[in-house]
């Protein structure tokens, strides 16, 4: 009744006060609190720092009972316990990580009653001992963090978490409670479908992070735009840098300690002590650099990450929004930056092609990659795109606080171009019957003897040195957002360019090519269009 949820709104509050010492809930976390703690399923999306924890915490709080925390975090699960602990909450785990007698402990606490919360790995939930335990005690309410580990399209699926819709048949009256800062629809309909919670209620939060200002710059020396970065804007701050591999993690993070930055790598090639070592002190020291592969972040708790950096592109625009997540939780001026050029676009194709899976994954991943290369190519404002993604609604037109919006790009008809390149890599193709990269391609339209052309003999063909008028880099541009646009793909292990279906308009002249104008020098500086 009417009566009863003003009880439950006081002690929701109560709670929120005395345990944690807030104020007030944010955006969405009371009404959450207040369903779940009425009974109710709920699935919730909120981005990254917004709050997510309370959202089952406080429930776990104020329900009789003990609330079981499902998170695959096992590294963090002790630092989140022990921050509980720290407040008074009566808070356990159970994992690989521990002995017999910890998790007999644990085991007794929950028995008898004296858990708030107990955190445990989605794995144990395979195990018949586990579940028989739960039975022998009271549950408040289940809390899946990371709920979308279940999609096996993302990257961090874990099969464990396909076995959680055994939660709701065996305790249909406990409420549950799935939480993601993943938020495609996909996602979404995944986590209600294989969670087994067709009745929750859902929470979707605003993902715009208006703090993060989002840059995304042409890539021609990697290291040395991010150091020149990094010294203009972000001298001494905390942040993290995103590399694909463990090879150029390793030579990013040497670069940019030889510079004055102190840097240290993470990644899944270092061992488990090295690893939490380097964690922990990003955790502890204000102005440390981590340099990772994307095995580095999820669940990390640093408010004041300064800034993101991308050396290579992610594969996907949910990856993207998750890494960049990470920086200015604190609500502070942050900065997600990213160079970005052909030989990513090269590389991820030619990853999705030589990958595994079948070809519905590979059609599916081509497609997140598409959507990432449009991120990456838009000559409008990248916030409304990032919504636009998400299902969201820009709240206008320019966010002001993007590379796009403080420097509109400017845009030229690439048309005759796109043909000279097409041309080019139908040339090889008829009269030859050759398929080459990037790299012959340009320099046969720059009229280049390189060894290389002289071998073939590509001297004598009729488009040789019919670009001369576009730079290296400029032509370079031209390929990159070809294959972004769909009008030019790669193939095979060594990234030969070939056409595509929608190649024919371009080369019939049935349709325009409007390409973006590349920085005739990349500029790392701060977007704001003074050069
Ligand atoms: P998420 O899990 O969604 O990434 P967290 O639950 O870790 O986010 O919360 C992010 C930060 O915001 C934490 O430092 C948390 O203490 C703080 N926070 C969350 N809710 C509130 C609130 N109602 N008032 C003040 N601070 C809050
Ligand atoms: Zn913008």
């Amino acid at each position: 009744g009417v009566a009863g949820m003003a009880v439950t709104d006081s002690e929701a509050l109560a709670a929120l006060h005395r345990v944690f010492g807030y104020e007030t809930f944010r955006g969405e976390q009371e009404a959450v609190v207040d369903h779940v703690i009425a009974g109710g399923d709920a699935v919730v999306l909120m981005p990254t720092g917004g709050g997510k924890s309370l959202c089952y915490q406080i429930p776990a709080l104020v329900r009789p009972g003990t609330g079981v925390v499902v998170s695959p975090l096992i590294a963090l699960m002790q630092d989140q316990v022990d921050a509980l602990r720290a407040l008074g909450v009566r808070a356990g785990f159970m994992n690989s990580t521990q002995d017999f007698d910890e998790r007999r402990t644990v085991e007794a606490e929950f028995l008898a009653g004296e858990l708030d919360l107990l955190y445990l790995a989605p794995e144990r939930l395979r195990l018949a001992g586990s579940l028989d335990l739960l039975s022998r005690g009271k549950i408040s309410v289940f809390a899946i963090d990371e709920a979308h580990c279940v999609s096996q399209w993302g990257h961090d699926f874990r099969p464990d978490y396909l076995t959680l819709s055994v939660l709701g048949e065996r305790w249909p009256d406990v409420p549950r409670i799935a939480l993601t800062a993943t938020a495609t629809d996909t996602t979404h309909r995944e986590i209600t479908e294989r969670l087994g919670m067709p009745d929750a209620r859902h929470f979707v939060a605003s993902f715009d992070r208006p703090n993060i200002q989002y840059r995304i710059v042409p890539k021609a020396d990697p290291r040395k735009q991010l150091l020149a970065f990094l010294r203009e804007e972000h001298a001494g701050d905390a942040g993290i840098v995103y590399c694909l591999s463990r090879n150029s993690v390793e030579k990013t993070a040497e670069f940019l300690s030889k510079n004055g930055v102190e840097a240290v790598p993470y990644h899944a090639g270092l061992d488990a002590g090295t690893r939490q070592a380097h964690q922990a002190r990003f955790l502890r020291e204000e102005g440390l650099v981590v340099v990772a592969t994307i095995a580095f972040g999820m669940g990390i708790d640093k408010p004041d990450v300064r800034f993101v950096a991308h050396l290579d592109l992610p594969k996907s625009v949910e990856g993207y929004y998750q890494e960049t997540g990470r920086a200015g939780r604190d609500g502070l001026p942050s900065t997600a930056w990213m160079a970005y050029g052909l030989n990513d676009v090269i590389q991820q194709r030619k990853l999705i092609q030589s990958g595994e899976g079948d070809e519905a994954f590979r059609r599916r991943a081509g497609r997140h990659l598409d959507s990432m290369l449009a991120l990456c190519e838009t000559v409008r404002c990248r916030r409304g795109q990032l919504l636009a993604y998400f299902g969201q609604e820009p709240s206008g037109e320019n966010c002001g606080n993007c590379d796009t919006c403080l420097a509109p790009p400017e845009t030229w008809d690439g048309t005759v171009a796109a043909q000279k390149v097409l041309s080019t890599v139908v040339r090889l193709q008829r009269e030859r019957g050759q398929k080459f990269g990037a790299v012959q391609i340009v320099d046969i339209l720059l009229g280049r003897r390189t060894a290389k052309v002289i071998q073939f003999d590509h001297d004598q063909l009729s488009v040789f040195g019919i670009g001369e008028e576009l730079s290296e880099a400029q032509w370079r541009g031209v390929i990159r957002q070809l294959l972004a646009q769909g009008l030019l793909a790669v193939e095979g292990d060594y990234g030969t360019l070939v056409l595509t279906e929608a190649s024919g308009s371009v080369l019939r002249r049935e349709r325009e090519v409007p390409l973006r104008k590349e920085p005739e020098k990349p500029a790392s500086v701060k977007g704001t269009g003074s050069r």
